[in-house]
């Protein structure tokens, strides 16, 4: 691949999308690429990252760099998720103008679009209606992000852009039982119920609501996609443009994992937004496509839980 780069520096390259993108760039990109871990570069600190950006002078910037949580640690430590967020946009971003970075590409999350956001999701509706309130915290500090790139682009012409991926899945994730999203949870379940050959497994809420999966390694080529663009948009949704039920992906992952126990949806939880999908015209017409079928993406998945599973017991 002929990126345009010597040194691209992926911020947040222990994350799971920061990894995605490294083991793509690795396979493919001639140039370095650049990675601090969090104890070795604070990018909640301005003075850290504006040396660190003078020093190093990478030409491109991936910022794959957050703080993130479910709903109940963006419920509970909203002043933390909006300052480090913010933090660390600003501080990489300016420390970027002014290194003389060519490119910066900005990740945030499509919990940026409000909360009644028709559907499918639309580049246009940011900052049209109000947040969702458990995560308006997380949502602000990326909006600024995101804003903060259109920017600097109108004001000094430097090429800052950003994406915004739907719900992603794939090797890396956190696979804890509760305390994850929706197909990691499944995976682990699953695949409890069947080494323990129990006769059921239960699947939160009505099973009705629609949700659209991104594998982490679509995203990363996707990402490799934006920053060859010389006129890419200031930002643009990333998907499959797809959805399904959540009763259909269970189903789906039963048969990945080889459970063919009962599923019970258990009414009691709670089913959250109805439908959740993105429109992907905007990042399509720009020549990139998702290619990773979930029935495919679910198999990598499940041989990444495996590796972790095993290591852990
Ligand atoms: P959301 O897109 O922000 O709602 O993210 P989630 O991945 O947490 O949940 C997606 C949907 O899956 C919701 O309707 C949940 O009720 C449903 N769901 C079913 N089983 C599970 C589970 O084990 N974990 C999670 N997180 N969600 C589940």
């Amino acid at each position: 691949m002929s990126l345009p780069f010597k040194r691209i520096f992926v911020a947040g390259h222990n994350g799971m999308v920061g990894r995605a993108v490294v083991r793509l760039l690795e396979s493919q990109f001639k140039g370095e690429i650049l990675t601090r871990s969090r104890s070795e570069l604070d990018l909640c600190s301005q003075a850290a990252t504006h040396q660190f950006l003078a020093d190093q002078k990478p030409d491109c910037v991936i910022f794959a760099a957050a703080k993130v949580g479910g709903i109940h640690a963006n419920a509970t430590y909203p002043a933390q998720f909006a300052y480090d967020n913010l933090a660390m946009a600003g501080n990489a971003i300016h420390g970027a103008f002014q290194s003389g970075v060519k490119r910066f590409l900005f990740l945030g999350s499509t919990c940026i679009y409000p909360r009644e956001c028709p559907q499918p999701m639309l580049e246009e509706s940011l900052l049209t209606s109000s947040l969702e309130q458990t995560n308006e915290a997380y949502a602000l500090a990326k909006i600024m992000g995101l804003k903060l790139c259109q920017y600097y682009r109108q004001q000094y012409g430097v090429l800052f852009h950003s994406a915004m991926p739907t719900n992603l899945y794939g090797p890396g994730d956190n696979y804890h039982a509760e305390n994850s999203h929706v197909i990691p949870g499944l995976v682990r379940r699953f695949h409890e119920a069947k080494i323990s050959n129990s006769p059921s497994v239960t699947v939160w809420g009505s099973g009705k609501p629609r949700r659209e999966f991104l594998h982490v390694d679509d995203l990363a080529a996707a990402i490799v996609h934006l920053i060859t663009l010389d006129s890419p948009d200031d930002w643009v949704n990333v998907g499959t443009g797809t959805d399904l039920t959540i009763a259909d992906l269970a189903k789906l992952v039963a048969k990945t994992v080889g459970y063919d126990g009962q599923i019970i949806q258990d009414a009691t939880k709670p089913d959250g937004t109805p439908v959740k999908r993105t429109v992907i015209d905007r990042i399509q017409r720009s020549g990139w496509s998702p290619t990773i079928k979930l029935e495919e993406g679910l198999k990598t998945t499940y041989q990444d839980f495996l590796s972790q599973y095993e290591q852990s017991s």
